[in-house]
């Protein structure tokens, strides 16, 4: 047997908590001997007869001599009785800690017996766990497992009794976390006293009405919820409002004004920043599990899903909206927040990335209404409206997000800090920030290698400069524009090649004149952005997969309405047509600036195999996975060149669809930078080509998209895994292909 970490544990109160750390060392066999002292004979009898102690004392002193390690769990107002008790017979190296719910008074109470030198092993804590019992009965052994454990070590704790601490929490399955004291009872007063505050104060004015009894009767899930917690033990909470008095009361004192503000919003009618406030408190109860968990959406939903699709002939016929654009989503916002005037933007795409430049602005204080159906109403505040964050601005996952706003925060008159999840954490933000720096601005990339969290300090004057880009990249080039709009004179930005152009275009749409020359890209500083409404686009790239699909199957015919079509996004369109494709682009319209139009795709003949012209492969990059379903149905080869990128996306499309392609009976060659497709068409004949089989997607949506439409055209059932990530960028695919004809069976 390895050595316990204890020798001899002594538990001064054997209740709920107690006990339920007293069953920990028991089980997992942390020390040699557990005894207990608590006021009544009966729980130290039980707790014998549990098997949690070897011994009980109604003296403290008896039970702490020799012990290495003594627990107070016991009510907070009875800690310095005790310890004035217990102080003499304590070993000199004993480790001494509590559970209370409090924590500055805990530690005025042992000043109050040990004077300001408290023992070094003296490490006060508190597991933020609970039940609605009480007592030695009610204590469970997994009570602390996935719980926060909170030890406030002070000057005067030493390091082997904070770690022998951390052990032991840890043993219990607990998540520990060190803070100062006054931290601990700060954060507590708002997040643990205040509602419970607040809802004994609720329950006790609906009942002193007189009509109470109606109201009880009556009362909806709203009141239950919310006044749950007034059922909670009166001596307790009498104790920890005078425990904790002074943050408790700092955190009415906020409640109040906050109160205030709401009650005047109502008492004013001032719907826009009624809403505005609303819409920040619930995007923000949501944001918040996300920017704790510091993960995006996707990988939260830990459940691996899969996509089952049986064989059968299928129509696939249907008028259809794919979700909006995401590019065009984030601009939207950021620029709607800095206009004049209301911005009202349709087709929002209410995904992770879009989402947290939303939460961003609301967190700088502008009234946004929304997203709901894709509609979202952004009240703008103006080139000087942006109000300083309480706190740093959480990115999640959106690289756009971090490197756009980099630009604009490094003109405001504030200072910021962004953060991002772990993946945009690795991320490069040196690209922008280095521009920036030359333009004036004071941003630091503080993470290892250049990387987020980006710090930046405001108020500096921001100059215009010519920028050559070293790399293709439009997040950066987006960037320095919008750092341009509060900058002295011309911004220029030279790009080594075209790159999307959705900031140029939609900042047009706002009113801002923008200048492209060739590869040069310029703009003024000191104008302003006037509100407009925004159609974003839907997303070519999502509607590829139903383009696709109508191509491969007899009779088809699908139309995709209001699809984005900017030059640089449709690559799709142009290959299709040179694989023979009757695809029909008509109702072109701008809309935000942006090219859009309706897209008709009809399954009449066979697609043949082709050679994809190199210089269609940056239009079109992100289509391949779906174009090589089009190329397996196809009569003849086809070969891609020059797409080596495909390697390096959310998985290497190169080679995880070939892989699908060969367990559906396709033959095919992947390459170094493409792939070679024998195409299993023949002109006229619309039978399966796919056999089925089960296809490990990745966690790639667009993998997982693809070979769903290869259901178009199968012999035999086919399984994708891994099919949770197609809700991040198409919520509504499964639902979409299933009006149109391809019935996909989900499980989780
Ligand atoms: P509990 O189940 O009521 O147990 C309290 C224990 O302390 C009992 O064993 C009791 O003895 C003993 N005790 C009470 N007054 C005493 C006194 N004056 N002198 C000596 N022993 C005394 O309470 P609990 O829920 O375990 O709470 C214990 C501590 O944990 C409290 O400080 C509380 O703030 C903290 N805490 C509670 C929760 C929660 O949700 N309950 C969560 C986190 C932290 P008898 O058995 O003889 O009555």
């Amino acid at each position: 047997m390895t050595q316990p970490l204890f020798e001899k544990v002594a538990f001064i109160g054997l209740g709920l908590i107690g006990s339920s750390l007293a069953r920990v060392i028991q089980a997992e066999q942390l020390a040699h001997e557990v005894v207990a002292s608590t006021r009544s004979q009966k729980t130290l009898e039980d707790a014998k007869a549990l098997g949690l102690i070897a011994a009980g004392y109604s003296d403290p002193v008896e039970a702490v001599k020799d012990a290495d390690l003594v627990v107070l769990a016991l009510p907070v107002r009875a800690t310095e009785y005790v310890l004035q008790q217990i102080k003499p017979y304590l070993k000199p190296d004993a480790i001494l800690t509590d559970v209370g719910s409090t924590k500055g008074n805990v530690v005025d109470a042992a000043k109050a017996v040990f004077g300001e030198q408290l023992p070094a092993g003296f490490v006060p804590g508190h597991p933020i766990a609970g039940a609605e019992h009480t007592g030695v009965h009610a204590g469970k052994v997994d009570l602390f497992a996935n719980h926060k454990v909170i030890l406030t070590p002070l000057p005067t704790s030493a390091d082997w009794a904070v770690n022998k601490l951390i052990q032991l929490w840890e043993a219990a399955k607990a998540e520990v976390i060190c803070m100062d004291v006054d931290k601990h009872d700060e954060v507590l007063a708002h997040t643990s006293h205040l509602p419970h505050l607040m809802a004994f104060n609720l329950v006790e004015q609906l009942a002193n009405r007189e009509d109470n009894l109606d109201i009880f009767r009556y009362a909806a899930g709203g009141f239950r919820d919310f006044s749950r917690i007034a059922a909670s033990d009166p001596q307790m909470w009498h104790d920890i409002f005078f425990a904790n008095k002074k943050a408790i009361l700092n955190a009415v004192d906020g409640f109040e004004q906050q109160l205030a503000i709401l009650r005047q919003l109502i008492e004013q009618e001032n719907s826009q920043a009624l809403m505005g406030l609303l819409g920040h408190a619930q995007a923000a109860r949501q944001h918040f599990n996300h920017m704790l968990a510091k993960k995006p959406l996707m990988e939260n939903n830990k459940v691996t899903q899969q996509f089952t699709i049986l064989p059968g002939s299928k129509n696939f016929q249907g008028k259809f909206t794919v979700p909006g654009d995401k590019s065009v989503s984030h601009r939207s916002i950021m620029f709607g927040a800095i206009a004049e005037g209301t911005t009202h933007v349709t087709g929002f795409l209410e995904g992770e990335d879009a989402l947290a430049t939303l939460q961003a602005f609301r967190d700088m204080g502008v009234s946004i209404e929304g997203p709901k159906n894709g509609e979202v109403t952004i009240h703008g505040v103006g080139m000087q409206g942006l109000k300083a964050p309480a706190g740093a601005l959480y990115m999640g996952n959106s690289g756009t997000s971090m490197r756009l706003l980099s630009g604009m925060l490094s003109a405001q008159a504030f200072d910021s800090v962004m953060t991002g999840d772990a993946s945009l954490s690795k991320r490069p933000m040196e690209r922008i920030a280095k521009p920036l720096r030359e333009m004036g601005a004071q941003i630091q990339t503080t993470g290892e290698r250049g990387t987020p969290p980006v710090s930046i300090t405001g108020s500096q004057q921001l100059k215009g400069i010519q920028y050559d880009l070293p790399m293709a990249s439009a997040q950066v080039k987006s960037g320095i524009l919008l750092a341009g709009l509060w900058a002295e004179g011309e911004t220029a930005v030279t790009e080594p090649e075209p790159t999307r152009d959705h900031t140029e275009r939609m900042l047009r749409a706002f009113g801002y004149e923008v200048k492209t020359e060739g590869n040069r890209i310029s703009l003024q500083g000191g104008g302003k952005l006037v509100g407009t409404n925004i159609q974003v686009p839907s997303d070519i790239s999502s509607a590829a997969f139903f383009m696709v699909g109508a191509a491969i199957t007899e009779n088809a015919d699908v139309t995709l309405e209001a699809v984005g079509i900017n030059p640089t996004r449709t690559g799709v369109i142009e290959i299709l047509k040179q694989m023979g494709a009757d695809i029909t682009v008509s109702n072109e319209r701008i809309a935000g600036g942006e090219p859009i139009a309706d897209i008709r795709i009809q399954g009449s003949r066979t697609l043949k195999g082709i050679h994809i012209p190199e210089d269609q492969v940056p239009l079109a990059i992100d289509e391949f996975p779906a174009l090589f379903i089009a190329a397996a149905c196809a009569e003849g080869q086809t070969v891609l060149t020059g797409a080596a990128e495909l390697r390096v996306k959310e998985s290497d499309r190169i080679q995880v669809m070939a892989d699908g392609l060969k367990t559906m009976g396709i033959d095919c060659t992947p390459t170094e930078d493409g792939i070679i497709i024998e195409g299993k068409g023949k002109a006229g004949d619309w039978s399966p080509v796919f056999t089925g089989g089960e296809i490990e997607s990745h966690h790639d949506h667009r993998i997982a998209m693809s070979f769903s439409i290869a259901g178009l055209r199968n012999s035999e059932v086919i399984k994708i895994v891994g099919t949770e990530t197609v809700a991040t960028s198409f919520p509504t695919f499964t639902q979409l292909t299933a009006q149109a004809g391809l019935q996909i069976e989900v499980t989780e």
